[in-house]
């Protein structure tokens, strides 16, 4: 290649090390001014070429205004992790080396650094070696080819084969989810023809987890194909579902357990945290992200099933041009996704992980845990501000009084509040509204973050409240 064409390669180099250079001290967060990008980033479709040195810088210096920090530090928004340095990097070859990941014949690097990962995957999960794997693009993927092997499961025990056959006719599929299960989970059962209507929904307790005592009620009368909707961290609280007693409700009436571990997944791997992921591995598929905690670059997830031929048979891709490796041989990532042609997304995961190793991904998980505590702590000390959940994992819901006491006035004050911090430029926190009250979301899950970081957020929420 003529290398002169490689200088673009230089120019984003140079500014990706400004970017990160300045990502700690940037503001946060960004009042967007939509018209100014329209002007600086449209115009009429070019007609003739432009330089590729000139495309990458303009764009750079054109986007720059319209870039959150969501990889910093002190953003506190949804559940935003950053990227590690080495999965970042990692993510640049992933590029440069533009292999399409779905077949091993295109890319038997690709092909085996997806084993290699999904082996240390399974390692910190505690999953058992026969659990089968897929690198989707996050939670909602996950969720979805989770439940697309749940369909298959349950239906095929009851003697329907709704890849051949579809859904008209099928014997009735069953869903029982969790109160405060995430909208992801809907919007798979949406994508796989279940509905949404027809779920059967068991109450949550005041921290939004599943009411394991209300579950068997559910799951009653005569036996038909069932799955189960289990979380493992709950977005807004952090609260993990009692996942061995749901299990055990579940499996005593043949239903398939699957566990939306998008954030909670990772509690695994912490000695501190693992007792809330107790039964974990008694569940039948599992869906996580590897761009929230692990702080892999966008846009990576996980999908896990322990009946490998359930979840092959949901997505098995086959034609007479496609080359296939001998049964044995390599391992076929397109059997295990919805994707064909795809990214090489587990590299990014594998360079997480080999970065941090077992007990950095432990640290990390436990730091991010200990710094959502010590904004609790010192949250708490404020008055007028009530923290919400126990703060059992990464996430702190917070409440603003105000004046006279009234809901009404205290969701005004939250939502004022919030929108004075996120004015403030120093850290980012959103809203949500949680058993009927608007409150503040913080959710720590940045690999870079620190106790100053939390403490410079701390007084920039008192000068708020102020
Ligand atoms: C974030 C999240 C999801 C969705 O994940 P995406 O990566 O945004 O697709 C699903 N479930 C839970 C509990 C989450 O926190």
């Amino acid at each position: 290649m003529d290398p002169q064409r490689l200088r673009a390669l230089d120019v984003a180099h140079e500014h990706a090390r400004a970017y990160l250079a300045g990502l700690a001290e940037r503001p946060v967060g960004r009042v967007p001014d939509l018209q100014a990008l329209r002007r600086s980033l449209g115009g009429p479709l070019p007609e003739h070429p432009t330089e590729d040195t000139v495309v990458v810088d303009d764009l750079a210096d054109a986007a720059e205004p319209g870039l959150v920090a969501s990889a910093g530090p002190r953003y506190f928004g949804f559940v935003v992790g950053g990227a590690l340095p080495a999965a970042l990097a990692a993510d640049w070859l992933v590029s440069a080396w533009d292999q399409n990941a779905g077949l091993s014949i295109l890319s038997p690097a690709a092909a085996v650094v997806e084993e290699v990962t999904g082996d240390w995957l399974r390692e910190l999960f505690g999953l058992a070696p026969s659990v089968s794997v897929g690198f989707v693009t996050g939670g909602q993927m996950a969720n979805l080819v989770g439940l697309s092997a749940a369909r298959h499961h349950v239906l095929a025990r009851a003697g329907w084969d709704v890849e051949a056959s579809g859904l008209a006719g099928a014997p009735p599929v069953r869903v029982v989810v969790g109160e405060q299960r995430h909208a992801t989970i809907d919007r798979a059962l949406r994508f796989l023809g279940l509905g949404t209507a027809s779920v059967t929904v068991v109450p949550a307790d005041d921290q939004g987890r599943l009411r394991t005592d209300l579950l068997p009620e559910a799951l009653a009368g005569h036996r038909r194909p069932t799955i189960v909707c289990a979380q493992a961290g709950d977005v807004n609280s952090g609260a993990f579902d009692d996942l061995g007693r749901v299990c055990d409700a579940a499996h005593d009436v043949d239903a398939w357990v699957h566990v939306d571990g998008a954030i909670g997944l990772w509690a695994a791997v912490s000695p501190q945290h693992r007792h809330l992921v107790e039964g974990l591995d008694r569940a039948d598929s599992w869906a996580t992200d590897a761009h929230k905690w692990l702080n892999v670059p966008y846009d990576s997830g996980i999908v896990f099933s322990a009946h490998a031929d359930a979840h092959s048979s949901a997505f098995s891709l086959r034609a007479p041009y496609l080359v296939h490796a001998a049964e044995g041989e390599a391992r076929e990532a397109s059997d295990w996704v919805p994707e064909s042609s795809r990214r090489a997304r587990a590299i990014p995961v594998y360079a997480a992980l080999r970065s941090l190793g077992r007990s950095g991904v432990a640290a990390m998980v436990e730091r991010c845990c200990a710094l959502a505590r010590r904004f609790a702590d010192a949250l708490r000390a404020v008055p007028g501000i009530e923290v919400c959940n126990d703060v059992v994992l990464n996430q702190v819901l917070v409440r603003f009084e105000g004046g006279d006491g009234e809901p009404a006035a205290g969701d005004d004050r939250t939502r004022g509040v919030i929108a004075a911090i996120q004015d403030s430029g120093v850290c980012w926190m959103g809203g949500t509204m949680w058993q009927g009250r608007a409150l503040m979301r913080i959710s720590v899950s940045n690999w870079s973050t620190t106790e100053a970081d939390v403490d410079r957020s701390v007084d920039a929420i008192r000068h708020a409240v102020r």
